[in-house]
């Protein structure tokens, strides 16, 4: 080194350390700080079904791919069993991963528990029980949330699954009614139209949400001639299911662990379609089902739906990771979906579901990391 670079060197390690000191930073800043770092770190996520007939080799190749390729959680299905939940938690966090125990809430096919009190399963309009006539496809089979004894059963299943060591959240999935409307664009394979609020999909009018309704209101939703705009009536079923998260939630909490739940795409579209307005909710996490393609929509809706989602989470504390639906999205689409969730203030990124993700999409979300 000539003399005149050592001197430059000199000079400028000299300016250097010549610069006015920062400020003190108080914890405050630090916690701030903190907080914006993991707000950078956009989450990406997968949901999977669990097969407890699988070997642990097989659960270990499928979830290193998955870490591998930038995911950072899964949420196991596990038809709400804690021993393969038990099982599967330790393998998943060995290779990396954060894990979410995803259990179905109010609609609880083959529940055997549940199975053997008929009158705990919501009611129809026209009279119907899902015990035996349900709604759709043979496997909605929802419990009623005003009836005590089923939100007691759902929430011990919750709380069977909070006290699995090292899972990071309970995750309620089909924490809603039974859909009023169906999305648009599943309706012609069920042969539907749905213009109004049809009596067979409309729920729940068992004896006790009747009973419980008119101590508030001091009227029978039976006798409405249009249930459909009696406001009360809808709120008091948006409370029902508020009602069962806000005690998971504190299930969730006295166990350590946190509440998430998958949810229908911005609080108004649950709200119409589904009785669910999970921006009121006590609750950590929100991964909005914005399934584009099961309404028609285009891509960009998924910006759309996610930022009506986060202002609308505004001034609480629950953070909102954008949900999609891989199959039908090419590599591209799911690239464009990551960046618009980025982009309107999503948390993170949850592709439905793992076994579906192709190479091609796994290689997208990998480049995008
Ligand atoms: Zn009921």
């Amino acid at each position: 080194m000539k003399t005149n670079n050592v001197l430059t060197l000199i000079m400028a390690l000299f300016l250097l350390s010549c610069q006015p000191k920062e400020p003190k930073v108080s914890e405050a800043d630090v916690t701030e700080k903190v907080q914006v770092a993991d707000k950078e770190a956009f989450k990406y996520w997968t949901w999977i079904t669990a097969d407890a007939k699988r070997n642990d080799s097989s659960y270990v190749a499928e979830f290193s791919k998955y870490k591998n390729n930038g995911i950072d959680a899964v949420l196991i299905n596990t038809n709400t069993d804690p021993s393969l939940l038990n099982r599967l938690t330790p393998i998943a966090k060995e290779q990396g991963l954060e894990v979410h125990a995803w259990i179905m809430a109010m609609n609880r096919p083959g529940d055997s528990v549940a199975l053997k009190h008929p009158e705990w399963y919501a009611v129809s309009r026209d009279g119907n029980s899902c015990f035996d006539h349900r709604p759709y496809v043979d496997y909605y089979q929802w419990l009623c949330p005003t009836r005590k004894p089923a939100r007691d059963h759902v929430l011990k299943l919750v709380e069977e699954l909070a006290k699995v060591e090292g899972i990071a959240t309970v995750h309620l999935d089909y924490i809603r009614y039974s859909d009023i409307f169906l999305p648009v664009g599943l309706l012609p394979k069920y042969d539907l139209a749905q213009e109004t609020e049809l009596p067979e999909f409309d729920f729940c009018y068992c004896d006790v949400c009747v009973e419980e309704f008119e101590k508030i209101h001091h009227k029978n939703p039976r006798d409405f001639s249009n249930p459909a705009i009696d406001m009360e009536w809808k709120q008091f079923r948006l409370n029902q299911i508020k009602a069962v998260v806000d005690d998971a939630y504190e299930i969730a909490h006295k166990h350590g662990k946190k509440l998430s739940a998958a949810v229908f795409p911005y609080p108004e579209m649950a709200d119409h379609m589904v009785r669910q307005r999970w921006d009121k909710w006590n609750i950590d996490m929100v991964l909005p089902m914005i399934y584009n393609n099961f309404y028609n929509e285009e891509v960009d809706w998924i910006g759309f739906a996610t930022k009506q989602g986060v202002v609308d989470l505004k001034g609480t504390s629950t953070e909102l990771h954008t949900g999609i639906f891989v199959p039908p999205m090419t590599a591209e689409e799911v690239n464009q979906a990551i960046q618009l969730a980025k982009e309107n203030g999503a948390n993170g990124i949850s592709f439905f579901d793992g076994g579906a993700l192709t190479e091609m999409q796994l290689s997208a979300i990998k480049e995008s990391k």
